[in-house]
């Protein structure tokens, strides 16, 4: 069986679902145990509980990964007086490593949300709230003679996509200068000697969380000692990342079928909604978890209904009767998180043993 370490399946998931697309609250990624410690097993549950640690034990697994971080707002000493501090130390003396996707899997394409649009067959996808302050501007200057070179590794790193375009940059051919001192081996010219060098000046758009990763395939294939490249911020959202996501039905469909077949599709003992507004659904927004702040992105894109969880009772309110809000519940709303990790890591680790939890973790019960 292949050796694999926790750093390494932490960095599966990242390159899925980056760290840097984490809401700046939240607590993700690694947060017990040693990346250096080899893996034996691969537990994946919703939420972390005394129950899923003994699950963990009992079935050889010695990393958990979950949807929820086990901690949260930090830990100022660990006795054993709350629930978490008792999971940590059951996690800790049992030599269980416990990793958490959170925010940076609800907002990357092909996220949490996603995952919901796809059980609803929904087409057109588009997210529902694009992403604040995720863009930058890379710009670069090559030889011209090896400006493709340098463009297919930015293309090929993730920079360059726009929309459903990808390989997109804008190129300038202009004149570089430069002059090396006594200690350079200069690519071009010589050194001590001012150099003129005919030269591409490539600018690229890149999603923040990947940038040290297309500067390092920037720097890996530029044929100068020194690569100067130059990050700018931009105002721009990211439309390919964010919270929610709104999307179509093929056909439109009678309201209270479909909210009888959201609860099939979800598996909900009861679902909350507010007033039915429309015979028919067509336009669905949804947002796994507590998105109920995502009403407006709803309403102000027409869609005809909108589904997530942890609404409170004025919430329903809110609506103004512009839209069919849905309450379905947070577990129920997640639970499919378990089978985007369950297929991100069995497609990149195809002989591991890797389980999907066999416990409900809701702590809600319905009567
Ligand atoms: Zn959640």
């Amino acid at each position: 069986m292949q050796t694999i370490t926790v750093s390494q399946v932490a960095s599966i998931i990242e390159s899925f679902s980056p760290l840097g697309l984490q809401e700046n609250y939240d607590n993700a990624g690694l947060a017990i145990g040693s990346p250096s410690t080899e893996v034996k097993g691969i537990l994946i549950a919703l939420d972390v509980t005394p129950e899923i640690a003994d699950e963990a034990i009992a079935t050889g697994c010695n990393l958990i990964i979950a949807h929820h971080p086990i901690i949260f707002n930090g830990l100022k000493r660990i006795t054993g007086a709350t629930l978490t501090e008792r999971i940590v130390i059951k996690a800790i003396q049992n030599d269980i490593a416990i990793y958490a996707a959170h925010t940076n899997l609800d907002s990357v394409w092909g996220g949490v949300s996603h995952k919901m649009a796809e059980k609803l067959n929904l087409s057109n996808i588009k997210v529902l709230s694009p992403a604040n302050n995720q863009l930058a501007k890379l710009v670069t200057f090559a030889p011209t003679s090896a400006a493709q070179k340098v463009r297919q590794a930015l293309f090929d790193s993730g920079a360059g996509n726009i929309g459903n375009y990808d390989s997109c940059s804008y190129n300038t051919e202009g004149q570089g200068t430069f002059r090396g001192s006594e200690s350079t081996n200069p690519f071009v010219g010589e050194k001590g000697e001012l150099h003129f060098e005919p030269e591409t000046r490539i600018e690229v758009i890149v999603p923040k969380p990947i940038i040290s990763k297309v500067v390092a395939a920037l720097k890996s294939v530029h044929p100068y000692e020194e690569v100067a490249f130059d990050i700018y911020p931009l105002e721009n959202k990211n439309p390919k990342a964010g919270l929610g996501v709104i999307g179509s039905l093929q056909e439109p469909l009678n309201s209270d079928e479909f909210l009888q077949h959201v609860k099939t599709i979800f598996n909900c003992t009861q679902i909350k909604h507010s007033n039915i507004v429309k015979h028919q659904v067509k336009k669905i927004a949804l947002c796994g978890g507590s998105g109920f702040s995502l009403l407006n992105n709803a309403i102000s894109q027409n869609a005809d209904i909108f589904i997530t969880a942890d609404i409170k009772y004025h919430g329903f309110f809110e609506t103004e009767n512009k839209i069919l809000l849905v309450d379905i519940g947070h577990y129920e709303s997640e639970l499919f998180a378990i089978d985007i990790f369950y297929e991100l890591l069995t497609k990149n680790l195809p002989t591991f043993a890797i389980r999907k939890t066999s416990l409900n973790t809701n702590p809600i019960n319905y009567l």
